[in-house]
């Protein structure tokens, strides 16, 4: 088990080479392997580089594994909204032995969900979309754009097969105006790909898939589904199809976090 250190974050961002805008901006990353992708941004980007994971998707687990294959002081960093399941919180501390690594949790601002739920109550998210995405908003948008600030690139686990709105996922974007970048490694990859991946290399992933769990979110907000269902289906299944989104990867600051 690492010795828990706590984090260290540059104290002022420098603006990214103008080299690696320039081949973003033109597109140069995008034929690039998952692992020569990684690379890339690890020597360009590592320390003021994360990996996002969520612990409850395949996807961030295989990253993992890869980057810590590349460079094993890689940075991972999960958002702890307060109400995950079990089961994700011991992946955590399996991930932990397992790569001797630092998991870096990021928590929601303690007062700010205490004044929520002492206003709208534990439970708010079943009551109207807008509770549901000002939970979502104090205890993961926020955080995760706080974290980021710091950074200058993160890794995320999204894929163009996941849905209409992750059609036009690239390799590498640009966000927050071009001060930071974001790293999809995993975009053209299939979701053969990443379970044929996991087997390979014995990747530890959520044991609550094996329970009809595509995708595990907070343990409120996510439920199995039946074999052969949309995987998204399983999240926040009161709402309409369309507004399922935690707005981690929405809206003009694209801060996603692989959730
Ligand atoms: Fe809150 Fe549910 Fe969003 Fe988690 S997924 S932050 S519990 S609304």
């Amino acid at each position: 088990m690492p010795a828990s250190a706590p984090i260290e974050l540059r104290p002022e961002r420098k603006s990214i080479d103008s080299g690696l805008l320039d081949d973003v901006r033109r597109g140069r990353l995008e034929g690039l392997g998952a692992p020569e992708l990684l690379t890339w941004a690890i020597k360009n980007l590592h320390p003021r580089l994360a990996l996002s994971c969520s612990f409850g998707n395949p996807e961030g687990l295989v990253l993992l594994d890869m980057m810590h294959r590349i460079e094993p002081a890689s940075r991972v960093y999960v958002l702890d909204t307060g109400r995950l399941p079990q089961a994700t919180y011991d992946l955590i501390d399996r991930v932990r032995d397992r790569y001797g690594k630092d998991v870096e949790v990021v928590f929601p601002e303690a007062r700010a969900v205490s004044a929520m739920v002492r206003e709208h109550g534990m439970n708010l998210f079943y009551e109207s979309l807008e509770k549901r995405q000002l939970c979502c908003r104090l205890r993961k948008v926020e955080p995760n754009r706080r974290y980021l600030a710091e950074l200058d690139g993160h890794v995320t686990g999204l894929r163009r097969e996941q849905g209409v709105t992750r059609r036009e996922v690239r390799k590498a974007e640009l966000e927050s105006d071009g001060r930071l970048l974001k790293i999809n490694p995993l975009a053209d990859w299939s979701d053969d790909d990443v379970w044929r991946y996991v087997r390979e290399h014995d990747v530890a992933v959520n044991r609550l898939h094996a329970e009809g769990y595509p995708s595990v979110g907070c343990a409120p907000c996510t439920r199995a589904v039946a074999p052969g269902d949309d995987p998204r289906s399983g999240r926040w299944w009161w709402e309409n199809a369309d507004t399922r989104e935690c707005g981690l990867h929405v809206g003009e600051e694209k801060d996603g976090s692989g959730i």
